[in-house]
């Protein structure tokens, strides 16, 4: 943010870039206390069956309290992440929150389905992913499927891959759906996909926003929902914003969805108060 002028070493600054640097940093500093604040927190956004609109399970999504600033979505906060044992406190977290969550609505008789947890590299480099799962399930009482986990295509190509098969190889021994986040924007080949373990692909929404405007990215659709059929895999689409897409999604072969059509992700307290005590089967 700084440029160089001639040689009298004079620096310009872009005040607005300088600013923008600044509150970065702080965000960076604030961000490495966050967990042992307990500002990390867990919005839910339902996964639907999406011809009839019923309820399958939840997709948990990380949001970070700031006490300034307010909910920011991991987009604002994950970037600025470069110790991976921040990684590893944030995880922590979530997965706590989820259990705990996961816990309270089984007591009240809802059936909230598995819920899928973002699992990170760093989780699944070694067995911590599966140990603090398996730890926090024993602790609030749950089983093995009542939980998912999404991974994203880097970790075929990660230099640990034969150690992140292994991780989800455990998992899914255990009856862990693993679920291929993001399916087609990462750079992982169909070789990958062949010798991976995993039981479903998530076309990614950026695909999905196309439907209605771009032939290409619906033909995509198309042999995404093909391949994850042939492979004998589940296939679900996320950002389903409009019926347009929902239908097409569902005509192309699609089951499974959840985007903004259907539910935004929220609180906890919301999916008690009003998700679960919605009409929403065939209302949708
Ligand atoms: P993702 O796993 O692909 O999650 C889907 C994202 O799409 C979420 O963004 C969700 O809010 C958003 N979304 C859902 N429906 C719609 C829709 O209809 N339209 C649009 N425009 N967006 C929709 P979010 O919550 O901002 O999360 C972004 C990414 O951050 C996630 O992408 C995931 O990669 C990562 N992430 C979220 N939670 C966690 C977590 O607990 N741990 C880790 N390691 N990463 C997480
Ligand atoms: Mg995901
Ligand atoms: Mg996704
Ligand atoms: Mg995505």
């Amino acid at each position: 943010y700084a440029a160089k002028t001639g040689s009298q070493h004079a620096y310009i600054f872009d005040e607005e870039t300088l600013a923008y640097r600044l509150e970065q940093n702080e965000l960076a500093v604030a961000l490495v206390s966050a967990a042992d604040r307990g500002e990390f927190i867990v919005h839910y956004q339902p996964k639907v069956d999406l011809a009839s609109g019923e309820h399958l399970g939840f997709e948990a999504l990380v949001r970070w309290d700031h006490p300034l600033l307010g909910l920011l979505a991991p987009g604002a906060f994950l970037p600025l992440i470069d110790d991976p044992r921040q990684i590893v406190a944030m995880s922590q977290a979530v997965i706590h929150v989820v259990c705990h969550d996961l816990r309270t609505w089984k007591n009240m008789a809802f059936s909230p389905g598995p819920v899928a947890i973002n699992m990170p590299e760093t989780l699944l480099i070694n067995e911590s992913g599966f140990n603090m799962l398996a730890s926090a399930m024993r602790q609030y009482g749950l089983e093995w499927h009542d939980l998912t986990i999404e991974v994203t295509e880097d970790v075929f190509i990660n230099r640990h891959a034969e150690k992140m098969r292994a991780a989800m190889m455990r998992f899914r021994e255990h009856g862990v759906l693993v679920s291929l986040d993001d399916f087609g924007t990462g750079f992982a080949s169909l070789l990958h996909l062949r010798n991976f373990p995993c039981d479903e692909l998530k076309i990614d929404r950026s695909f999905v926003a196309d439907i209605g405007l771009d032939k290409r990215s619906e033909q995509i659709i198309h042999a995404i929902i093909d391949l994850s059929r042939n492979l004998g895999k589940r296939c679900v689409a996320e950002g389903i914003e409009t019926q347009a897409q929902r239908e097409f999604l569902r005509e192309a072969g699609c089951s499974i969805g959840q985007g903004y059509f259907f539910a935004r992700p929220m609180s906890s307290l919301d999916v008690k108060e009003s998700w679960f005590r919605q009409p929403r089967a065939a209302a949708k």
